[in-house]
């Protein structure tokens, strides 16, 4: 990645690193930021390994918020683990601070800087190998949600506006189809209809927090597998990362988003429809794990909520692939003319194929429930 290694050095002198740096290179496959991994010797006897990760500016523009709640939550997270007798280094993202004492350094370009301690033993995974992984990936989203239930919600700030107000997608849709600045909209008729029919997905969250009866809640926002470290030796989920989109938002959705992703039997912008659909298994299989970990502290509105998460977050994630369409294609990166309606067509099919098998995925939440 980016940063040549000169002045990824420059960098890490700023920060309350100790030993002497013998190597440096960069680590995971993140898609936002850019991530490093250095490696420190501490007199004759060891090592330590950090992470240096330049936050990408152009998705945050807020640094000094975003690292606020960084700081909030995993201090949180660090006295739940001690109060539990875990792993404070290994169970929970540990930022190094700044020679200065800051939580992030802003360097002569601008960009911004942080550091942690590098979770050691572990591994993530851009794929589930087996459906284990996605298990433990619902474990580890799970305990994430059951340590942070006691967490001021309303104090963290809101890394992305608006990120999954649906409503606003959905009006954002609306003003597309409308204008159709590209004159895509007759030729998407069929995507435009069932986006409409749809309309009540939009707003079904939004009307249940407004009326009380579900709470806002620490969410993730980017519950993919290759955020949940997994231990080398156990094979168990250990420590939730990648905290950049940490807001408030709904349990439904953090658990939607990953049935939407993890559940499916198709890739994101497969063409062929007859291949996606929402796999029952891997879906029970993530109930299970996530109620498991975190369902006493879950309300019975919030767990009879969740299949509504899955389908919410796959239809907002389909209006969202539209308008992009509609609107030329300015926001997802597209490899291929169509790319987006491609994608918006894979979303509609899973919401599709989550209103046929409706009935199943709710039976399988009380199964679990405790
Ligand atoms: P992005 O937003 O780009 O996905 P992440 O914070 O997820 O950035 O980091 C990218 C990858 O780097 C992760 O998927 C993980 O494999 C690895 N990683 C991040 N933080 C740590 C850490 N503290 N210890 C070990 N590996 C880490
Ligand atoms: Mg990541
Ligand atoms: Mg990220």
């Amino acid at each position: 990645t980016g940063t040549p290694k000169e002045e990824i050095k420059r960098i890490a002198d700023q920060f309350a690193f100790t030993g002497e740096l013998v190597s440096c290179g960069p680590c995971g496959s993140g898609h936002i930021n850019e991530t490093y991994m250095l490696r420190y010797r501490i007199g004759e006897m060891g090592s330590i390994k950090v992470i240096l990760q330049k936050i990408n500016r152009e998705i945050f523009q807020k640094p000094e918020e975003l690292m606020e709640n960084i700081a909030g939550v995993t201090g949180h997270l660090k006295k739940k683990v001690l109060q539990k007798s875990g792993d404070p280094e290994r169970e929970v993202l540990n930022l190094i601070p700044t020679k200065e004492g800051k939580a992030f350094l802003t360097d002569e370009n601008g960009e911004c800087w942080r550091a942690y301690i590098f979770i050691t033993d572990a591994v993530s995974y851009d794929l589930a190998e087996k459906p284990e992984d996605f298990y433990e990936s619902a474990v580890a989203f799970g305990k994430f949600q059951e340590m942070l239930a006691d967490y001021p919600a309303e104090t963290l700030h809101e890394t992305i506006k608006d990120f999954h107000d649906t409503k606003k997608r959905f009006q954002t849709l609306k003003n597309a189809i409308e204008k159709d600045s590209c004159h895509r909209a007759a030729s998407v008729k069929e995507e435009i209809a069932f986006a409409l029919q749809h309309e009540y997905l939009a707003n079904v969250f939004g009307e249940l927090l407004a009326k009380g009866e579900v709470p806002l809640r620490v969410t993730h926002n980017d519950t993919k597998l290759n955020n949940v470290m997994i231990d080398l030796e156990t094979g168990k989920g250990i420590c939730v990362v990648d905290l950049d989109t940490v807001m408030p938002g709904l349990a439904m959705n953090d658990f939607g988003d990953s049935i939407r992703f993890g559940a499916s039997t198709a890739l994101e912008d497969e063409k062929d429809l007859s291949k996606v659909s929402c796999d029952m298994e891997l879906y029970e299989i993530y109930v299970k794990g996530f109620l498991e970990s975190c369902g006493d502290k879950l309300s019975a509105k919030e767990i009879e909520m969740l299949p509504m998460g899955a389908k919410v977050m796959t239809y907002e994630c389909g209006i969202r692939f539209l308008t992009d369409y509609l609107e030329g294609d300015h926001y997802f990166k597209i490899d291929r003319e169509e790319h987006n309606l491609d994608r918006c067509r894979t979303q509609f099919k899973l919401v599709a194929d989550i209103e046929q098998k409706w009935d199943t995925m709710q039976t399988i939440v009380k199964k679990y429930q405790k």
